[in-house]
Parts: structure tokens; C-alpha cells; sequence
């Protein structure tokens, strides 16, 4: 059977070397879903397609159809983030992102929702927004579009209104609970401030233009990080790699400005 050709737009999520000189690529495609093709003879010296091998690469694809995997035979560019690049809190952030938007999809099912949101954090991150901010903006996004949106409206065991009170996050039930329902079920849960609260009802109705707005002070950002972390937890019930380095980092001493 001749082999077909097509072109794609697509992220690359991650990469894998392969025998001597290839390497599988996982796209993610605005049309196709996620697709991993690989790249013949991409590691030798001079490469003529070296560049587009690497993950958070923007571009559109020319693939042609193989028997296992489809095949890498062109590429152009079509963002460089290399302000992310130059950054190793911004480009912990696109690895994170890139993780995520990975356990999230399945390969051949088409996620342009997906795909729209992989492309909008990279870019804010590209901006300069903060890390922090982008990825839970992303996280709760993510949740959303994958058909797993938090309750941070109502109660989500018995759908009451959340006052100020002793409300809780469950990432296991899926999202706030009311002082009541935490009261009965007799079990202890984090804790959920009705700051944190309010903040997730933004940032989950907010594109990022208004997201960019919210302004969150360290306790605040941990809190909300823990919440989040949890729900995404439950859904793909691993960790996730990419948060540990960006863990990590955050430990790292801070450069004096005046050595700077
Ligand atoms: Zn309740």
C-alpha cells in the first residue's frame, strides 16, 4: 500500500531516542488527537529536521502513514517560546503542562480543546506570566475540558450553598464540600478557605486575560496548589514527574540581587 501523506498542526509533548539515531515523537494535534511518530535519523549530526524534535516544539507537521507509527518528513515552525526556553521556572512550567496534556488524552481521539489550551499556557508562560499562576489556570481548565470540571459552586455531596464556614476540598468526591456534609461524613479533609474558594470559582470561569488579574499571595497559591494537585491525582492516579522538578527548583536558593 503506498504510503499517504498529511500535514498537522501540533505540540510536542515528549520524546523518546530510539536505536541508533531515531526518536519518537508524542504530538499533540489540533485534528487528530495525540499521534507519536517517529523521526528517522534525527540524532545524526546535521539533521535536517533536528530542531522540530523537541519537546514544546510549536509547528505544523508533514507526516506520512507507516505501518506502526506514522513518520516525521517536514516541519515548520510556528512559535518558539524561547522566552520559556531561556527561563528554567517557565520551562518547568511547559513541562508540566506538556505532562499533564499527555495523561489527559488518548492516542487518535481528537482534542482540539486540548490542544487550544496546550497552546494558550505555553504562550502566557512565553509572555512572562508567572508559572505558578499559568499552571493552575491550566490545571482546573484541563479538568474542565476533559470532562472531570471541579464543584466549586455548591456543595458537591449534597449540592447546598457554600458559606463561610468549615468548608473542604475532596478531590475524591470532586470538589468542595459544605461543613455539614464534612460534620457527617466523620472523616478529616484539607481544609478549604473561602479565599481559595473564591479564587478557583475565578480562575475556572476566567479566560486567562482575566485570569492574569487575580492576585495570589504564597499561602494562598499553596493552598490552591494542594487542591488541585489532589483533583488532578484522582483522575490520572499517579504522580505527576514534572511537579516534583518543579518542586525542586522552588527549593533551589534564590540568587542574591546583588550578585546578580
Ligand atoms: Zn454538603
Amino acid at each position: 500500500m503506498a504510503s499517504r501523506s498529511y500535514r498537522t498542526e501540533a505540540i510536542v509533548l515528549k520524546t523518546l531516542d530510539l536505536g541508533e539515531a531515531d526518536r519518537i515523537l508524542t504530538l499533540l494535534t489540533r485534528h487528530f488527537g495525540k499521534v507519536r511518530v517517529v523521526a528517522k535519523g534525527i540524532r545524526k549530526p546535521l539533521a535536517r529536521l533536528a530542531g522540530y524534535a523537541e519537546p514544546l516544539t510549536h509547528g505544523t507537521f508533514q507526516l506520512a502513514r507507516g505501518r506502526n507509527l506514522d513518520v516525521l518528513t517536514g516541519a515548520e515552525s510556528r512559535a518558539h517560546y524561547a522566552t520559556l526556553r531561556g527561563d528554567l521556572v517557565s520551562i518547568a512550567a511547559g513541562w508540566y503542562v506538556a505532562e499533564l496534556a499527555d495523561r489527559f488524552t488518548a492516542d487518535h481521539l481528537p482534542a482540539a480543546p486540548i490542544f487550544d489550551l496546550v497552546e494558550n499556557a505555553l504562550r502566557h508562560l512565553d509572555a512572562g506570566h508567572g508559572a505558578a499562576l499559568v499552571c493552575r489556570w491550566f490545571d482546573l481548565h484541563l479538568l474542565d475540558r476533559s470532562g472531570f470540571r471541579p464543584e466549586v459552586i455548591v456543595c458537591v455531596n449534597c449540592s447546598g450553598s457554600l458559606v463561610e464556614g468549615q468548608n473542604a476540598w475532596s478531590s475524591a468526591a470532586g470538589g468542595a464540600l459544605c461543613p455539614s456534609c464534612v460534620a457527617r461524613a466523620g472523616e478529616s479533609f484539607a481544609q478549604l478557605s473561602l479565599r481559595a474558594l473564591k479564587s478557583l470559582r475565578y480562575l475556572l470561569a476566567s479566560d486567562f486575560a482575566s485570569a492574569s488579574r487575580l492576585r495570589v499571595d504564597a499561602p494562598l497559591a499553596a493552598e490552591i496548589e494542594r487542591h488541585l494537585r489532589g483533583s488532578v491525582h484522582q483522575v490520572i492516579d499517579r504522580d505527576v514527574v514534572t511537579a516534583r522538578f518543579q518542586d525542586e527548583i522552588a527549593r533551589l536558593p534564590r540568587r542574591s540581587p546583588v550578585l546578580a
